[in-house]
């Protein structure tokens, strides 16, 4: 079927014997409701032997947008309109470094995550273990939500997976699609109660709720809705419409987050996570950003949320970051001892190290206006 390309695109060879079908995407919706469905990343991502969440996660990471993971529906949807190439090439780069064997490329890897929370690819053709960049915003999301693991003759084994994997198949390829099968991951196979997750570095990223329906399919609370995590909740709802500042306040407040300074974490990402305009959007929301709490904590995590908001979008919104860090302390947001102690050292809480480097480098202008701003008041 044309509709199989080869896995590597980079390999022109029409013989290549691993295929995946061509992704597909659908706009759906207009405005600032507007978003993409990937009708087919399921089949996709059986190819790959790997679950559909994980490249949702990736376009989200790449994009700087929300993405929405319905596992049972197999709904997964990327916030913005993006069309069917650009997802494409997005992911050749998550097949490069979550899929192929970083030594002989062959896309039959398994996904492993180490005793010290690294993530590595095992190849079944060579037996090389790569490593995976950590540094990648989805490589925090697989530790949270890892791979089921093939039990070894265990009644878990991937054969659900596996049975209908002809609709993935196409036609002729079949016994390739069957071969890759191996270890196909999807979400709601097996949960794995040996991964847990709590062990994981109290300090790193992971430990703030990321606003995406993904941490709620997580496989622990796959069955029960009302498990889902309220931040994920109150995420879903910012991203399911266009509510206005009372409307999202009035969710958190029902969902017991009205005084939480990680809900502002959620909140910013979601208000803030793909605009280019932060200093006009700062102005327009500033009065929800002051409404849950004006405590060191929470102007913290304010600027935190923004930290996010840049790293998704860090080649774009890095030269915008003074100016937004000044409309924050102009609205009163986020005061100047707030700002001058974040600016000490960078923190690896909100984003990865190497972001929150760049993040403060950037930031220099103005904490530098800012101390000058606080001489020139003592010497009055
Ligand atoms: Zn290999």
């Amino acid at each position: 079927m044309a509709t199989n390309i080869n896995i590597r695109r980079d390999v022109k060879d029409p013989f290549y014997r691993y295929k995946m079908p061509r992704l597909q995407s659908k706009v759906e919706g207009k405005g600032n409701g507007i978003k993409t469905v990937l009708p087919n990343i399921v089949e996709v991502s059986r190819a790959l032997s790997r679950p559909a969440a994980y490249p949702t996660k990736y376009f989200g990471n790449e994009l700087g947008a929300q993405t929405k993971i319905e596992d049972k529906n197999d709904r997964f949807i990327v916030n913005g309109a993006h069309d069917a190439d650009k997802l494409q090439s997005l992911l050749d780069g998550f097949i490069e470094r979550f899929v192929l064997c970083g030594s002989c490329k062959s896309p039959e890897t398994d996904l492993l995550i180490s005793k010290d929370q690294s993530i590595i690819r095992k190849c079944m053709a060579c037996g090389h273990n790569s490593d995976v960049d950590m540094r990648h915003r989805l490589a925090t999301y697989i530790i949270k939500n890892p791979p089921p693991k093939e039990k070894k003759g265990g009644k878990h084994a991937s054969s659900g997976a596996r049975q209908d994997n002809s609709s993935a198949s196409g036609s002729a390829n079949g016994d390739e699609i069957d071969v890759l099968a191996h270890g196909t991951a999807q979400l709601d196979i097996s949960a794995d109660e040996d991964d847990d997750d709590w062990g994981y570095d109290e300090d790193a990223a992971a430990d703030i709720p990321v606003p995406s329906g993904g941490l709620a399919q997580s496989p622990d609370d796959e069955d029960d809705e009302d498990d889902v995590d309220p931040f994920d909740q109150l995420g879903d709802y910012i991203n399911g419409g266009e509510y206005d500042d009372s409307a999202i306040y009035a969710k958190a407040v029902e969902l017991g987050l009205g005084k939480n300074h990680r809900t502002l974490v959620v909140v910013i990402q979601c208000l803030f996570e793909g605009s280019t305009t932060l200093v006009k959007d700062i102005a327009k929301h500033h009065k929800l950003l002051i409404r849950f709490g004006k405590s060191d904590k929470h102007q913290r995590a304010v600027i935190g949320g923004f930290e996010r908001v840049v790293e998704a979008n860090i080649d774009q919104l890095l030269s915008k970051l003074p100016a937004a860090l000044m409309a924050l302390f102009e609205k009163d947001i986020v005061e100047e001892d707030v700002f001058l102690d974040w600016s000490k050292k960078p923190s690896k809480k909100y984003v990865s190290k190497e972001s929150a480097k760049k993040i403060h480098k950037a930031a220099q202008p103005f904490i530098e206006w800012l101390e000058n701003a606080e001489e020139e008041s003592d010497s009055d």
